[in-house]
C-alpha cells in the first residue's frame, strides 16, 4: 500500500491505473498523428504521366523516370513501419540535359500534382559550412516554408536541386586550396541525401544566429537532382570509344551510336568522370536525361501545352476584349530565330516579347481594335528591330 494525503493505494491499482494511462495517451497521439499527416492518394505513374504530357513536350524517358520515383517515393510513405523487413529506399533522381529543355520546368509541373511539399533550390548559391555563402541546410528551409513550418510534413517533401554540375570538383589533382564550392557542397550534401537528422535554421542563411534550430529528419525526403553537364558528351564519347562491346573493340563501333545525342548513352561512371564523387553518385541511384529541343519540339512547345506561349498572349489580348491571331508561317519564323540563336524553348519567350511589345503598348489604348493578326511582315519588321536582333548582327 502507498499512502498519500489522506488515502491509500495497492500495487495493483497502481498497475491497472498506469495500463489504463498508457492506452488513453497512446491513442491520443495515435489519433494527433492520423490528423496531421493527411493519407495520400496514390496515383498512378501512367497519370503522373498524362499529366506532365499536358504541360511539357517530349522527354518521354524523363518524364517515365520521374513518374516511377514520385509514385515509389508515395508507396514508401504509406508503408507500414512494421510490416516486415523489407524497407523500400527511396531512390534520388539525378537528371542530366542541356539548358532550356525543361528539367526545372518538368520538377515544378510534378509539384503540381503532389499534395507533398515541394522546392526547387540551387546548387550554385551553396558552399562548403564556415564560407562565404549558404550552408546546404538552407535547402531544407525552403522546404520547411513549402510546408508552413509543419515539420512532419516536410520530412516527406521533394527537393529539387538544380544546377547540380556546377558543384563538380575542380579538377582530378587535389590541390592546395580547398575546392569550397565543388567538392566541398558534394560531401556536405551526402548528408542531406542519405538520410539524417539536419538541424535547419527556419529563417536560413547566417543573419540571424540566434534563431532556433528545427531538427528535420531527411529519410523520407524525395531529392530530384538536375544539371546541364556541359562537356560530359566528351566523357561519354570516350567511355563508348574505347570499351569493347561484345567480342569487338572495333573502334568503327560509335558508329552504330546516335551521335548527334550522346547524352542518351549517359551513365554513372560518366558523371564520376565529369567531376561527381562515387558518394553522391551511389545515393542518386535513378539516372535520367532530357533530350535537346529540335525545332519540331519547339513548334509544339509554341502553341501545343496547356499554358503555352501562344495561348498566354490569346488571353492576355482577350483580357483587353481583342482578338488576335498568329499566322502560321509567324510561328515557323519565331522557331527559326530559336534555333540560329541556340536559345533553346527558354529564347521563344524572348523572341515573343520582342516581336509583341509594341502591340502590347499601343493596342489598349486604341478602343476601337477589335481584331489583331500577327503577320510574318509585322513580326519580322519588329524583331530586326529588337535588341536580340541586333545582337546576331554584332556576333
Ligand atoms: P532547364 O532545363 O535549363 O531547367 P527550364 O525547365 O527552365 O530549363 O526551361 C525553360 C522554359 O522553357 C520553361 O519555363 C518552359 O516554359 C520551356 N520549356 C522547356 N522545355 C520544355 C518542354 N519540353 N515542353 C514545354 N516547355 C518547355
Amino acid at each position: 500500500m502507498l499512502s498519500g494525503i489522506d488515502a491509500h493505494i495497492c500495487n495493483n491499482c497502481i498497475e491497472q491505473g498506469h495500463q489504463v494511462v498508457l492506452e488513453e495517451f497512446g491513442s491520443k497521439e495515435e489519433k494527433k498523428g492520423r490528423k496531421k499527416l493527411p493519407k495520400l492518394n496514390l496515383i498512378p505513374p501512367v497519370e503522373i504521366k498524362r499529366f506532365l504530357d499536358q504541360y511539357v513536350i517530349g522527354q518521354d524517358e524523363a518524364k517515365r523516370s520521374l513518374s516511377v520515383a514520385v509514385y515509389n517515393h508515395y508507396k514508401r510513405l504509406t508503408q507500414p513501419a512494421d510490416a516486415d523487413d523489407v524497407m523500400i529506399e527511396k531512390s534520388n533522381i539525378i537528371m542530366a540535359g542541356e539548358t532550356g529543355t525543361g528539367k526545372t520546368y518538368l520538377a515544378k509541373t510534378l509539384a503540381r500534382i503532389l499534395e507533398v511539399p515541394f522546392c526547387v533550390a540551387d546548387a550554385t548559391t551553396v558552399t562548403e559550412a564556415g564560407y562565404v555563402g549558404e550552408d546546404v541546410e538552407t535547402i531544407l528551409t525552403r522546404l520547411l516554408q513549402a510546408a508552413d513550418f509543419d515539420v512532419e510534413k516536410a520530412e516527406r517533401g521533394i527537393v529539387y536541386i538544380d544546377e547540380i554540375d556546377k558543384i563538380a570538383r575542380k579538377s582530378d589533382n587535389p590541390s592546395i586550396t580547398r575546392d569550397v564550392s565543388g567538392e566541398g557542397v558534394q560531401q556536405a550534401l551526402l548528408k542531406l541525401l542519405e538520410g539524417s537528422i539536419v538541424n535547419v535554421p527556419p529563417q536560413g542563411g547566417r543573419k540571424h544566429p540566434d534563431q532556433k534550430m528545427i531538427a528535420l529528419n531527411t529519410e523520407n525526403i524525395l531529392f530530384i537532382c538536375g544539371g546541364a553537364f556541359v562537356g560530359i558528351d566528351r566523357h561519354i564519347a570516350k567511355r563508348i570509344n574505347t570499351r569493347p562491346i561484345g567480342f569487338s573493340n572495333d573502334s568503327r563501333i560509335i558508329e552504330i551510336f546516335d551521335k548527334e545525342n550522346l547524352m542518351r548513352y549517359i551513365s554513372a561512371q560518366d558523371l564520376k568522370s565529369f567531376g561527381l564523387i562515387p558518394e553522391l553518385i551511389g545515393r542518386l541511384p535513378v539516372l535520367t536525361y532530357l533530350n535537346p529541343l529540335d525545332a519540331q519540339a519547339l513548334r509544339q512547345i509554341l502553341t501545343e501545352p496547356k499554358n503555352a506561349l501562344i495561348k498566354q498572349y490569346k488571353k492576355l489580348f482577350a483580357l483587353e476584349g481583342i482578338d488576335i491571331a498568329f499566322e502560321d508561317s509567324v510561328l515557323d519564323y519565331i522557331v527559326e530565330q530559336a534555333v540560329a540563336y541556340k536559345l533553346g524553348a527558354r529564347g521563344l519567350r524572348s523572341i515573343c516579347e520582342s516581336i509583341m511589345t509594341d502591340a502590347m503598348f499601343e493596342l489598349p489604348s486604341q478602343s476601337d481594335v477589335k481584331t489583331f493578326t500577327v503577320t510574318l511582315d509585322y513580326a519580322q519588321e519588329k524583331f530586326e528591330k529588337s535588341s536580340l536582333a541586333l545582337l546576331k548582327s554584332v556576333a
